[in-house]
């Protein structure tokens, strides 16, 4: 029986992985809404390959009607809805109304958002079985990330060594998600191995992309983009401080490549060819 991921309450209550309010700025198309399919995840059998398997969402097809059964109702209607509801003024300013520019308490909005919704995919996706790795890797790595989404409910503020970027994605718009995650070191059990899981969650919303992560390779990435022109596609949001988005749009495409590449590929070469 699963337990509030926030808080730890027993009884769970269906919930949007996306709040509601952005129904309002991408309505499904009729054929979405009517779309149901399983949810889908890669996961590592026995003999360490790769398969699918069985996600916790419901309603896949239209995103915008996916829902988890992971959150209580107090952390789905008092703090997830102030959550969304001060997303959804930073989002319609924004992405909107085109006000780039943004105060202290947008960052922190923005930012409690996005970690939000990186507990619930985290959630969703398995820690991955390795079979050579002892049981008790896999409890540490479930112990710590349990951990990481009650200290957020009680802080109401993210864990140290996340990072959050956000640009204007464009021509492709649309809502979408990918998580993504790597081992530090593999394999290393000997150490503190909690430490070792690096995850990275892309958020796309509309002309809204986004990343969440802890992974150093993927920060470094997006900290030295561009690689040619002055202005970066991408800017990191800090907690309580003031930020500017740049105009210049980024391909989703070449976004979501820049920071698999530099998961999965040391030299960061991207992983096809963009014409400029
Ligand atoms: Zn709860």
């Amino acid at each position: 029986m699963p337990s509030c991921i926030f808080c730890g309450e027993t009884k769970v209550t269906k919930e949007h992985i996306w709040g509601k309010w952005a129904q309002k700025y991408l309505p499904a198309t009729n054929e979405d809404q009517l779309k149901r399919y399983p949810h889908q995840i890669n996961i590592i059998n026995k003999h360490g390959q790769f398969e699918v398997g069985k996600g916790v969402f419901d309603n896949v097809g239209d995103p915008l009607s996916k829902t988890t059964k992971v959150v209580c109702n107090t952390c789905n209607n008092e703090w997830g809805s102030s959550i969304e509801n001060d997303m959804e003024d930073a989002f319609s300013s924004i992405f909107v109304r085109h006000k780039l520019e943004s105060n202290a308490n947008r960052s922190t909005a923005i930012i409690r958002w996005l970690f939000q919704k990186n507990c619930l995919h985290e959630r969703a996706c398995p820690i991955p079985f390795n079979p050579i790795a002892p049981r008790k890797w896999k409890d540490t790595l479930e112990k710590e990330r349990l951990q990481r989404w009650k200290s957020f409910r009680e802080r109401n503020e993210p864990p140290k060594g996340y990072k959050f970027f956000m640009g204007l994605s464009g021509p492709r718009t649309g809502i979408g998600h990918n998580f993504v995650f790597r081992l530090k070191d593999k394999p290393a059990f000997d150490h503190n191995e909690a430490d070792n899981m690096l995850t990275s969650c892309l958020l796309f919303l509309g002309t809204m992309q986004s990343v969440i992560t802890n992974d150093e390779g993927v920060i470094k990435r997006l900290n030295n983009m561009p690689l040619k022109s002055k202005t970066a596609p991408i800017a990191e949001l800090v907690f309580d401080q003031p930020f500017i988005l740049n105009k210049v749009m980024w391909r989703r495409e070449e976004f979501e490549d820049a920071v698999l590449s530099a998961i999965d590929q040391p030299e960061h070469k991207l992983r096809r060819n963009y014409k400029k």
